[in-house]
């Protein structure tokens, strides 16, 4: 079954065609620097992981542009508090994110590019913006200008749209729906500003991605991502600039995933009821956290529960049980030993990221592959399958470290006892086999009878 996504820009699910063949552009809003990333922002991070390991999986080649947003409100807010200056706060913020990412075995983007990096661009893309007509200058604050712009609501129904931005309405905008692509210096901007030609200030969020995605990645992209909040206002007007600029589509697809609630609220950073990754790693394993955050849709809601925490868990532990059961197979891409199970599997991510669905379907295949290893009848073919969706399971959900689990060789002296006790057992020796079984696990491994051959488990 072919990718299919479902776009927020036509509220339904598609057919996934990239523009180029086999290679997508692909550019997801990243983390505000102003304070740790709680796990309702991994919930995100987690998501966009998902998307480009599914495209992989796809065989695309996928480059992905992840952004830093280091210019805003609230790192403003927070440098004026005094904790930390500028440079300070947001070099540590973007180092957590990225530290966390790579704990939670988020594959790294091409490029992360930060705003503060690339504020000239902005200014250009501004300007442009002013020449052809949709944006103006308001007492040094320049604003998008909704009303010669007929494509605005892309995401929604803009009429019923309550007012955007009404702290902006004193600052001179001329309709309420418009939004601010520059902000004029105040006091409390101190020295987080630039100069340009209607006076100094910064850059606003919106256009901050608008030209950090066209910049890196061309004025045409695959797939646009972000969590649902960033639909509106942020995506609205953020393509609202580019395709008024270039009058051409932007982003084929926008995906966005629903947020992760504590007690029925967002978490938020702002509201104060976030819950910390580094305190959460500390009682669970980042494959723990992963899987808790994939076994919801990407498009439901995630109500946050210790107890959710624990059954990820447990799930987690079956897992590794039936894997020490089978082993992991080193040699890859096989293609020989694809059960239709992991077929099954492969079509639930292709229809539009069903990790529930396909969680679902890795359970029953290993449940009934634990029904044959107790009664002993679990073939070769058997653990060739297990070790194939295995693998592929894990290129996904990312669950187990395979290098970990390929570290455990089997000393040669353990080999030749087990290949000596399967001799006697084919000569029916038993009263021998148990002997070599004995000293087998006396060196520390355990054998275990399959239909026609035998396995060899490292002990706890
Ligand atoms: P921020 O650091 O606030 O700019 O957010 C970074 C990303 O995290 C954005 O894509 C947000 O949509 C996403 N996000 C923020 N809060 C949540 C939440 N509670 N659940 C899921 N995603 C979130
Ligand atoms: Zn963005």
């Amino acid at each position: 079954m072919s990718l299919k996504l479902y776009n927020s820009a036509t509220s339904q699910k598609e057919d996934f065609k990239s523009l180029s063949p086999n290679q997508v552009l692909m550019y997801c809003c990243g983390p505000t620097v102003y304070d740790a990333p709680h796990l309702g922002n991994f919930r995100t991070f987690v998501f966009y992981d998902l998307v480009k390991r599914v495209l992989i999986q796809n065989n695309f080649e996928v480059k992905q542009v992840v952004n830093i947003t280091d210019i805003d409100d609230k790192i403003i807010d927070k440098v004026n508090s005094g904790e930390m200056d500028y440079k300070e706060l947001t070099t540590k913020f973007n180092d957590v994110f990225l530290q966390h990412s790579k704990t939670l075995n988020i594959e790294k983007a091409d490029e992360y590019p930060k705003t503060s990096d690339h504020v000239p661009a902005m200014i250009d893309f501004i300007k442009q913006l002013i020449d052809k007509g949709y944006a103006y200058n308001a007492n040094g604050n320049i604003f998008f200008d909704t009303e010669g712009y007929s494509r605005y609501g892309k995401f929604i129904n803009i009429e019923n749209t309550e007012a955007l931005d009404d702290e902006d309405n004193a600052l001179g905008k001329k309709n309420q729906k418009d939004f601010t692509l520059w902000k004029a210096w105040k006091e409390e901007d101190g020295d987080i500003t630039w100069e340009s030609e209607w006076g100094n200030g910064r850059p606003a969020w919106h256009t901050e991605c608008a030209v950090l995605a066209t910049k890196s990645l061309g004025n045409a992209i695959d797939i646009h991502c972000g969590g649902i909040d960033l639909k509106f206002p942020h995506h609205e007007n953020e393509v609202a600039q580019v395709e008024a600029l270039l009058d051409a589509t932007f982003s084929n697809y926008w995906l966005h995933s629903e947020h992760l609630t504590l007690e029925e609220e967002k978490m938020s950073k702002s509201l104060g009821n976030t819950v910390n990754v580094s305190d959460l790693l500390g009682k669970y394993s980042p494959e723990t956290l992963r899987l808790f955050l994939l076994s919801s849709h990407y498009r439901s809601k995630i109500y946050f529960s210790d107890k959710k925490l624990d059954d990820s868990s447990k799930m987690l532990d079956k897992i590794n049980r039936f894997i020490e059961h089978v082993g992991i197979n080193t040699l890859e891409g096989s293609n020989a030993n694809i059960s239709d199970d992991y077929t099954r599997f492969l079509d639930a991510l292709n229809d539009d990221l069903n990790t529930p669905e396909a969680l679902g379907i890795f359970f029953d295949f290993i449940n009934k592959k634990n029904k044959k290893i107790h009664d002993n009848s679990l073939s070769e073919k058997d653990i060739k399958e297990s070790q194939e969706f295995i693998a592929g399971f894990n290129f996904i959900f990312c669950v187990f470290n395979q290098s970990s689990l390929k570290n455990q060789e089997i000393p040669s002296e353990v080999q030749k006892l087990a290949s000596l006790r399967e001799k006697m057992r084919n000569q029916q020796k038993w009263e021998e086999a148990d002997k070599l079984r004995g000293e087998i696990e006396k060196l520390g491994w355990l054998i275990e009878d399959l239909k026609d051959s035998q396995k060899l488990l490292k002990k706890k």
